[in-house]
């Protein structure tokens, strides 16, 4: 755990993942590498190395978070030209994912973190080291019952494999 990146995060399950990549595969114009399929996920709060900081103090943040399930309604793409990337959003974020957000940020700088300042733009990213593309509507937006948050960490990917592993689960009420 000490040398890997770690980030909390929403998973697909199944159902809205093959919604997903549904949508990687709509598109013929994008030019640029997809996510492995199990890969597809939503960061909440990225906090990178460990570097001294406590795994018991992040899971006690996340522990003694009271979050609220929601859905999310992901109804458009865009395109990011500084990280290169294609990604699917809601059009806004349901308050439940608002509190559970700045929640995990206020514990975590209590654990010695540095959670990001900017405005949380939830997304799910498509394609990376993607050239620009127009971005489209969905006609039928996809529907994410969120019932849990992960604490999921990045591997050195290996061709063809997923980048990332979830260590641990935390359902929502
Ligand atoms: P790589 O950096 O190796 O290209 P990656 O960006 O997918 O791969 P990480 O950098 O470990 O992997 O990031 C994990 C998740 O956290 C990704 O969803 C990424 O977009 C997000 N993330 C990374 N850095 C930040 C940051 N500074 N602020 C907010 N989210 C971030
Ligand atoms: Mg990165």
């Amino acid at each position: 755990m000490a040398d890997q990146r770690l980030f909390f995060a929403l998973w697909p399950e199944t159902e809205v993942r093959e919604a997903l990549l549904q949508q990687l595969s709509t598109d013929p114009q994008v030019k640029g590498r997809r996510h492995h399929p199990d890969d597809l996920h939503m960061t909440l709060v990225f906090l990178g190395q460990l570097q001294g900081r406590k795994p018991a103090c992040i899971e006690q943040a996340a522990e003694s978070i009271s979050g609220q399930r929601f859905e999310l309604s992901l109804d458009h793409t865009g395109y990011w030209p500084r990280p290169k990337i294609v990604w699917i959003a809601p059009q806004s974020t349901p308050t439940p994912l608002a509190l559970l957000v700045d929640g995990l940020k206020q514990r975590l700088t209590a654990c010695g973190f540095e959670p990001e300042q900017r405005t949380y733009k939830p997304h799910v990213t498509l394609f990376r080291k993607a050239q620009r593309i127009s971005p489209w509507q969905l006609t039928q937006p996809i529907q994410w019952p969120v019932k849990e948050f992960v604490l999921a960490s990045s591997n050195n990917p290996q061709p063809n494999q997923s980048r990332y592993k979830i260590l641990q689960r935390w359902p929502l009420a």
